[in-house]
């Protein structure tokens, strides 16, 4: 089966196939660390994730490099407006760099938190500025940039394939153009390479002149570069990025390299709504990790509320979502602990054909789904549906093993049936275990108080207790379960 993905470039989807075999590079745009990371920007890496564990999973080694913008992005798209790090920086009367620093931290914490694989390397714009340089004297050299007064404009009407990822030709942007534009710019569209003001804090000396710095896009045309080489398989962004960062980012490197360089592929995920419209600060629902985690949700539920739609579908974020999520994952966790306790042999049912066959077809679905450009939403409908089967009919030791093997892959690809639940690798397992060995001793000699009592601390500890006839058992959850 082959991977079809979306190339929002050629508007289709297409055979994917890297360039050298086996191996994927791929870039995806990373934050601007002037703010934690919201839950909309959260979606796009998450997409980003997903993409790479899928390619993992179907046999690929994926170099992965997502950037860290650290400086040169701007407030406003026409290159004027404050750079957002030093705004924020001025804000807290702090210095830009530790601001960048510290958002940065955030932000790996976050992808960790949420179960993303780290990537190859997470490139710093700052830590760039001579690769940025030496693709803008190439493009100076090859008439496609000119230099007024210390800053440097890319010229639109130099590449006739300007337009090609988001629609917006040249000439249509002369026609929409805002009447004040800079004047020094020789067309309206022409965007900066290089920017030069005295006033800017995190600023570099050039032969342009001492107070220079870059424009967001040419970082990326820099570290992608860099790190992955003229050519690569893969770039991902928000679909706010299309236009006009990754527009601008295909000028830049292929005015320099050639058609048919950069990359090969495009892939965007749609933007998030929140409480059915736009997030905004006004409205007070730019939320971030900790917002989810102060109203009782765990990194997984959202995660899973972040990756179960298609990442090209609309989705709405609500509080009800993650409440779904939730539902959702305890169900996953139940067909999880049955077939790990099948494979025990406790409560294993006859080996039964037709429970067999649901598991070789749902095996079949999911891989069919992601393979469909991360049909996530099939691909998760293939592990519900094998769980009704095996609740229906039961499940054997051999099929037991089969349905693992499914639940193992659609771990590596989705990162949600993470053994975060696995109460034998935590820590606290031997508090655990205490805890459960008094709770027993309690129920046995019918002293309710004390039960009841252990199971309270039990929850606070994260944990749920599940009385059944083979006797209790404590499953970790992260939270307090309402209602135990
Ligand atoms: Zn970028």
């Amino acid at each position: 089966m082959v991977f079809q993905v979306y190339d929002s470039l050629r508007k289709e989807k297409r055979p994917f196939e890297p360039l050298q075999p086996g191996v994927v590079r791929m870039y995806n745009c990373g934050p601007t660390v002037y703010g934690r990371a919201h839950i909309g920007n959260l979606r796009t890496f998450l997409f980003a994730d997903t993409l790479r564990r899928w390619l993992e999973c179907s046999g690929f080694e994926v170099r992965q490099v997502m950037n860290i913008t650290d400086v040169g992005h701007l407030l406003d798209d026409a290159d004027e407006g404050e750079d957002k790090i030093e705004a924020q920086a001025r804000r807290e009367k702090r210095d830009p760099f530790e601001i960048s620093r510290g958002f940065t931290r955030l932000f790996v914490e976050d992808m960790q938190a949420l179960g993303c694989r780290e990537p190859a390397v997470r490139p710093k714009a700052s830590e760039h500025i001579p690769e940025m340089l030496e693709i803008i004297e190439g493009l100076i050299a090859r008439g496609y940039a000119y230099e007024v007064n210390g800053d440097v404009y890319f010229e639109v009407a130099k590449f006739p394939r300007y337009g090609r990822l988001s629609g917006n030709t040249v000439a249509e942007l002369e026609a929409g153009a805002r009447i004040e534009v800079r004047e020094e710019k020789r067309h309206p569209a022409d965007f900066a390479l290089w920017k030069s003001d005295p006033k800017h804090l995190m600023k570099w000396s050039s032969r342009f002149g001492p107070d220079g710095f870059p424009g967001w896009h040419i970082e990326c045309s820099a570290m992608a570069r860099k790190h992955l080489g003229d050519v690569f398989d893969i770039h991902t962004g928000g679909e706010d990025n299309v236009f006009p960062h990754h527009e601008c980012e295909i000028a830049q490197s292929e005015a320099l390299l050639g058609d048919g360089s950069f990359a090969r592929y495009w892939m965007h995920s749609k933007f998030l709504q929140v409480d059915g419209g736009k997030m905004s600060k006004r409205l007070g629902n730019v939320w971030n990790l900790d917002d989810v985690k102060a109203r009782g949700f765990t990194p997984r539920e959202l995660r899973f509320a972040l990756i179960r739609g298609h990442y090209r579908g609309p989705l709405n974020f609500t509080w009800g979502i993650l409440e779904e999520a939730r539902s959702a994952l305890i169900k996953l966790d139940e067909l999880k602990q049955r077939v790990e306790d099948a494979l025990k042999g406790q409560g294993a049912a006859r080996e039964d054909r037709a429970g067999a066959e649901a598991i070789t077809a749902a095996r079949e679905k999911f891989d069919a789904g992601m393979n469909d450009d991360l049909n996530v939403p099939q691909a998760l409908a293939a592990l519900f549906e094998m769980r009704s089967a095996i609740l229906e009919a039961g499940i054997g030791q051999k099929a037991a093993r089969e349905a693992q093997a499914l639940l193992d892959r659609a771990h590596l690809a989705l990162g949600v049936l993470d053994s975060v639940l696995n109460t034998e690798d935590r820590a606290d397992k031997p508090r655990v275990d205490a805890l459960m060995a008094d709770y027993g001793a309690a129920r046995a000699r019918k002293d309710w108080a004390t039960s009841d009592r252990i199971r309270g601390e039990l929850k606070a500890m994260g944990y749920a207790v599940k009385d059944t006839p083979q006797g209790s058992r404590a499953t970790f959850t992260g939270r307090e379960l309402a209602g135990g």
